[in-house]
């Protein structure tokens, strides 16, 4: 199964994402998550994106869209994937939709999360990670996933928060790229639905992203 995930910061998506993951065993590509890696490595590619990640900006589509796609072709992503946090502009979603043509790749599932830019910036700034787990739901301002104290509700793990979750400009820079229906994020995502209408084999499910985690998740079970 090769599914596609979209959904601004803050939305849920990399929740929601370990489930389809789980669900179908697919690899979870998350471009974020290969950019934190490497400049956690040192490498040569993390020291070129921590810039503009610690600014909130893209990192330029000549290092983020090769690296993208030469990771789906990778072994473990012969039998399906699930990417999240890609594409990221429109110019990513041209790419990517040619790239996968070319590979012969058939897009399955295109997961849309629909939240209000607003309440998705105070999610951010609330959200808090496991060292255990990224996947592991911690936020102070829900209810339903507060953290234990300082610990990581599911295990116990420290905690930390991402530098770029707490810099409301750089929030507001994300979202301006996200929300963007011309050139941006939303773009990106309208390309594949426009796809999605004219062939009858990708499906693509809009979820609200507004109510709590197990909400978003059981829409999502019934829609897929
Ligand atoms: P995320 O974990 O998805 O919020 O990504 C963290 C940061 O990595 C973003 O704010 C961007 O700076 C960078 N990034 C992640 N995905 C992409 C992408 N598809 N294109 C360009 N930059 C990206």
């Amino acid at each position: 199964m090769n599914i596609l995930f979209f959904g601004p910061n803050g939305s849920g998506k990399g929740t929601q994402g370990a489930i389809l993951k789980d669900k179908y065993n697919t690899p979870h590509v998350e471009s974020g998550a290969i950019f934190r890696e490497n400049i956690k490595g040192g490498t040569e590619l993390g020291t070129k994106a921590k810039e503009y990640i610690d600014r909130g900006d893209l990192v330029p589509d000549e290092i983020t869209i090769p690296m993208i796609l030469d990771r789906l072709q990778q072994d473990d992503c012969k039998n399906g994937w699930l990417l999240d946090g890609f594409p990221r502009n429109k110019t990513q979603a041209i790419k990517l939709d040619e790239s996968l043509k070319k590979a012969n790749m058939k897009l399955d599932i295109v997961v849309e999360i629909i939240l209000d830019r607003e309440i998705a910036k105070n999610r951010i700034m609330g959200r808090r990670l496991c060292v255990n787990d990224n996947n592991h739901p911690n936020n102070i301002y829900i209810d339903a996933i507060k953290p234990d104290g300082d610990k990581c509700r599911v295990c116990g793990g420290e905690l930390s928060t991402r530098a770029d979750d707490q810099d409301e400009d750089a929030i507001g820079k994300r979202h301006g790229i996200y929300y963007d229906t011309e050139t941006g994020t939303l773009a990106a995502s309208y390309y594949f639905k426009d796809l999605a209408a004219k062939d009858d084999s990708i499906k693509y499910i809009t979820l609200d992203g507004k109510p709590g985690v197990k909400d978003v998740t059981a829409d999502l079970v019934s829609k897929l």
